[in-house]
């Protein structure tokens, strides 16, 4: 499996100062189609929540993963997720979508379970700005 990169990098040669424009990427109908319903979910989301988080977008955190295993050779391989509480809402105790202070008391943090009681967003089905769909057109127009 190419990556990205890897297939840009066979196109645009590898020399990273060489400016070459990448060829446009012209959708599919099928990922215009997808990308318009997302425009309207994500204008319907900010209209209804117009203090949403910036940084998380409503998630509330972040996920990543990581295989440590590629680091250290004793630890069996395998991706974990890890997950990391936004640093501008959910860990000053602010409600990700809504955006009042709706867990003032860092205490309220060792509950199962965090539910906003203004708007009932929860981090159990986190409710944030729709994800940008895939697009995978540039995988149809590589050489
Ligand atoms: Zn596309
Ligand atoms: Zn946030
Ligand atoms: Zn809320």
């Amino acid at each position: 499996m190419t990556s990205v990169y890897e297939a840009w990098a066979a196109i645009l040669g590898d020399d990273p100062d060489k400016q070459v424009e990448p060829t446009p990427i012209v959708h599919t109908s099928e990922c215009d189609d997808r990308f318009a319903a997302w425009k309207v979910e994500h204008a319907a989301y900010l209209e209804r929540w117009p203090n949403v988080c910036q940084e998380c977008g409503g998630q509330g955190g972040f996920e990543y993963q990581d295989d440590p295993g590629d680091r250290d050779c004793s630890l069996s391989g395998g991706t974990t997720t890890f997950s990391e509480p936004c640093s501008e809402c959910l860990e000053n105790g602010t409600c990700p979508r809504c955006g009042k202070e709706a867990w003032p008391d860092s205490e309220m943090f060792d509950a199962d379970e965090l539910t906003c009681s203004y708007c009932g967003w929860a981090d159990s089905a986190p409710d944030g700005l729709p994800e940008v769909p895939e697009c995978l057109c540039w995988e149809e127009q590589l050489p």
